[in-house]
C-alpha cells in the first residue's frame, strides 16, 4: 500500500511481516571486480555469495507466504491422481474461469508445447511483444514473430499508461498481408517483460479479441505477470478504480481462448501451467505433456509447488500482493529521476529499468552498452541486474548482429525481498555511476553461443575499464565498501 508522510511525501508500505529472513554480505570493490572478470562481464555467471542484492530477475526468487510455505507441507506426492493438482485445477477455476489446466515445470515449457502443437513452419505469430524464451520456441518451430506494439512503446521517456499495447491497425494489416490462415494465433503479453514491465489497457485486449475473433484467430495470454497488469488496470485505466483485482483477472480471461504462465513470477512458485476452455486445445497439447514434462497432474513440477502455486493464484488476487511490486517500482523509478539518472517510465511492472542509450550515449549498440552498464551497475554497488537489450537479442540466421529496440539494464524487484533502504542503497550507487559514466566503456564477446547468447556468453571490457571504475569507486567509498 501506499501511504502519504506528514511531509507529503509518498511512500510503500508493506502490508506482511517478515518471519524469515536470509543472510547477505557486501562483498569489496576489489572483490566485485575479480567476481564480475571471473563471469566474463555476464552478470548471470556471477555467484550468489558475491551478490548483495540480487535484482537480475523476479522469476523464482520472490518471497512466499507462510500459507503458502504451510500447503507445501500437505502436497500430496503421487505420480497420477495428486490431490495437491485437483486443488490447483479448482482455484484456476476461481480465479481464471478456466476447466483444463495442465502443469508445466515453467513458462518456457508451457511455450514449447504450444509451438509443438499449433506452430507449423511458415507460420506468422502476431504478438505485442516477445518474450526471450517465447522467440526462441516460436522460431525453432519455424514461425516468424510479428511485434505489432504501438509507437508509443519504444519511448522510454514516456507518460503513456499502457505502452504494452498492441496496434490494431497494424494487427489489421497483418491479417490482410499474411491471411488469417497463416496466422496460428495472436499473443498478448501481459505486463511485457522486455519492454520494461509496461501493461496493455482492457479496452485495448478486447479489440484485439474482437479483430482476432472475427477472423478466427485465437488469443493466447501469456500471464507470468497477470496480476500485475491488473493492478496497473485499476490504477491506469477509466472505469476499473472500483473494481477488484479478481473482476479485472476475470474480465481479461474473457478474452482468452488459451492461457499461460511462468508461475515464477505473479505466482510467487517455481512453476507454470496452461489453462483454457477449449476441450480440444487441451487434448491436443496433453498428448506431448508426459513425453516433455510430465503426468497430467504434475506437468514436470514437485506436487510441493503444485500446492503453493494454489494458494499464490489466490494471493495474487489481493491488491496489496498486486501492487506490491509496482509500488516499490515506483518509488525506485522516481528517486532515479529525481537524481537525474535515466530510468524508464513510466514506471513499470517487474523492475526499474534504466536505459543505456542515454546512460551510456558514448557507447555504440555494437559494444552491448546495456550489458557493460550491468557490469558497472555490480562493480559499483554488488547489484546484480540483467542485461535486455542487444546482448539479449540473438543474430539473425546470416549472422548478422541484430540491434535491439531497446538497451535496458533491469533492476528487478522481487515480490517481498527487498526493503526501501535497500533501494535507497542502489538508487545512491546508481546515481554516483551516473556522474562517472564516461568511464564506463563497451564490451566484446570472447565466448559466444548460438541460442539464448546471454545466459553463457563471456565477454571482455574493452580497454579494461572495469579496474579503472573499481579504482575511481575505491577512491570516494574506500576499500571496504
Ligand atoms: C518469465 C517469462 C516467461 C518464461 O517463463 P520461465 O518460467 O522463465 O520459463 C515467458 N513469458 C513471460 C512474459 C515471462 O515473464
Amino acid at each position: 500500500m501506499n501511504i502519504t508522510l506528514s511531509s507529503g511525501k509518498r511512500i510503500p508500505v508493506e502490508t506482511h511481516k517478515v518471519r524469515i529472513v536470509q543472510k547477505t554480505d557486501l562483498a569489496p570493490v576489489t572483490r566485485r571486480l575479480e567476481a564480475i572478470g571471473a563471469a566474463g562481464y555476464n552478470t548471470f555467471l556471477l555467484r550468489t555469495r558475491d551478490i548483495f542484492l540480487d535484482m537480475l530477475t523476479d522469476s523464482g526468487t520472490n518471497a512466499m507466504s507462510d500459507n503458502q510455505l504451510a500447503a507445501m507441507m500437505v502436497s500430496d506426492d503421487a505420480y497420477a491422481g495428486s490431490e495437491s493438482f485437483y486443488k490447483l485445477a479448482d482455484v484456476v477455476k476461481d480465479v481464471l474461469g478456466f476447466s483444463w489446466t495442465m502443469p508445466v515445470h515453467q513458462g518456457r515449457a508451457a511455450e514449447h508445447l504450444l509451438a509443438k502443437v499449433f506452430i507449423k513452419p511458415g507460420d506468422v505469430v502476431v504478438m505485442n511483444y516477445h518474450f526471450t524464451t517465447t522467440k526462441a520456441h516460436f522460431e525453432l518451430a519455424g514461425a516468424t514473430v510479428l511485434e505489432l506494439f504501438g509507437d508509443e512503446a519504444m519511448n522510454t521517456q514516456s507518460t503513456v499508461p499502457f505502452r504494452g499495447n498492441l496496434d490494431i491497425e497494424r494487427f489489421a494489416a497483418a491479417i490482410k498481408k499474411h491471411g488469417a490462415g497463416k496466422i496460428p494465433f495472436v499473443r498478448m503479453e501481459a505486463t511485457t517483460n522486455l519492454i520494461g514491465g509496461q501493461p496493455f489497457s482492457m479496452k485495448n485486449l478486447r479489440e484485439v479479441k474482437e479483430l482476432a475473433a472475427k477472423h478466427g484467430i485465437p488469443l493466447v495470454f501469456d500471464g507470468s505477470l497477470i496480476s500485475e497488469n491488473a493492478y496497473f488496470v485499476k490504477q491506469r485505466e477509466e472505469g476499473y478504480a472500483g473494481k477488484s483485482i479478481g473482476e479485472i483477472i476475470h474480465e481479461m480471461m474473457k478474452y482468452a481462448d488459451l492461457f499461460y504462465m511462468s508461475a515464477r513470477k505473479s505466482a510467487s512458485v517455481r512453476g507454470g501451467m496452461i489453462a483454457t476452455n477449449k476441450k480440444e486445445y487441451y487434448d491436443r497439447l496433453l498428448a506431448w505433456l508426459p513425453l516433455y514434462e510430465g503426468f497430467a497432474t504434475y506437468g514436470g513440477m514437485s506436487t510441493k509447488e503444485v500446492e503453493a502455486m494454489a494458494v499464490g493464484l489466490r494471493e495474487m488476487t489481493d491488491v496489496n500482493v498486486a501492487g506490491i511490486s509496482p509500488q516499490f517500482i515506483e518509488y525506485f523509478v522516481s528517486r532515479l529521476i529525481e537524481n537525474g539518472v535515466p530510468a524508464v517510465t513510466p514506471a513499470g511492472g517487474l523492475a526499474a529499468h534504466l536505459d543505456a542509450k542515454r546512460f551510456l550515449p558514448h557507447i555504440p549498440q555494437s559494444q552491448y552498452p546495456a550489458g557493460a552498464l550491468a557490469a558497472a551497475i555490480y562493480i559499483a554497488s554488488g547489484v546484480r541486474t540483467m542485461e535486455r537489450g542487444t546482448i539479449s537479442t540473438d543474430r539473425d540466421a546470416e549472422g548478422r548482429e541484430v540491434f535491439a529496440d531497446l538497451e535496458l539494464a533491469r533492476l528487478a524487484v522481487p515480490r517481498r525481498v527487498y526493503t526501501l533502504s535497500h533501494i535507497e542503497y542502489a538508487v545512491d550507487r546508481l546515481t554516483w555511476l551516473y556522474g562517472h559514466r564516461d568511464l564506463v566503456r563497451g564490451l566484446r564477446f570472447v565466448e559466444e553461443p548460438p541460442v539464448l547468447r546471454f545466459f553463457f556468453g563471456r565477454l571482455e571490457a574493452l580497454d579494461n575499464w572495469g579496474a579503472e571504475l573499481a579504482r575511481a569507486f575505491e577512491a570516494d567509498f574506500g576499500p571496504d565498501m
